[in-house]
């Protein structure tokens, strides 16, 4: 079932949304050669706390991270452990936070360091992937706009689409429908109507978009070993478009 969000909801989404930037945004300067994933989890956890919320994914299915925290070939849901940084590396890093009941849910690909050329290539042209997506986002428009735009993107700069993992509608809940992927056909799918808050969230791959999920049931890898990236956003269908509600 879509839920609709009342403005007083999507007020209160925001807010959550905007301390999952906020916690972006803390983590930044900590993100050098040497961190282990695990310090970053606790930063994010404790930062996240202080805000009055609730990290959305601890526990989440079992997941034992407060954060996802997923390095070079992996893709997503990679679980914070004693791995370090190093230079020459990047990392995806999704956080959810709950604020009052509701969630926002966002992603972000940072490089450690200096990386190549290649890597440099995926994280920009993933993260414009993520707005020509959410370029799609307005009343009366369908979801298959959005993951036609994607994937018409990440062809273009031959990125691989994964389509094993999807986007989805975000709430009280921090999955909800409908899901949203990051491949399809324009004017298909469910259409989006004011009030209807998801979550896009790209993952492209620089070689094949094929993935194979690891011995620890959460950790999403490429098949032939290659660098991913993932960015996202929780954005809300407004009046006349969209508002992102994962931002400043
Ligand atoms: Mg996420
Ligand atoms: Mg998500």
């Amino acid at each position: 079932m879509i839920t609709i969000k009342s403005n007083r909801e999507i007020e209160l989404m925001k807010i959550a949304g905007n301390i999952v930037y906020r916690t972006h945004e803390y983590l930044k300067p900590f993100l050098k050669e040497g961190i282990t994933t695990k310090e970053l989890d606790r930063l994010a956890e404790t930062f996240i706390r202080s805000q009055d919320a609730i990290p959305s994914f601890k526990g989440y299915g079992g997941f034992p991270g407060s954060i996802c925290t997923s390095i070079n070939n992996q893709v997503v849901h990679g679980i914070p452990g004693n791995r370090k940084l190093k230079n020459g590396d990047i990392i995806s890093i999704d956080i959810g936070a709950c604020y009052r009941g509701f969630h926002g849910d966002s992603a972000w690909t940072h490089p450690i360091g200096k990386i190549d050329e290649d890597k440099k290539y995926l994280l920009k042209h993933t993260e414009q992937a993520l707005y020509e997506g959410i370029k799609q986002v307005r009343p009366g428009a369908r979801v298959g706009d959005i993951g036609a735009a994607i994937e018409a993107y990440a062809n273009k700069y031959q990125l691989g689409v994964v389509k094993e993992l999807v986007g989805h509608g975000i709430g009280t809940n921090v999955h909800e429908d409908p899901e949203v992927p990051n491949y399809g056909q324009k004017g298909t799918g469910p259409l989006l109507k004011e009030g209807m808050v998801i979550a896009i969230e790209p993952m492209l791959n620089l070689g094949s978009p094929d993935v194979y999920i690891l011995d620890d049931n959460w950790t999403i890898e490429t098949d032939d070993e290659s660098p991913s990236a993932h960015f996202e956003h929780t954005v809300a269908v407004t009046k006349d478009g969209y508002k992102i509600l994962t931002g400043e």
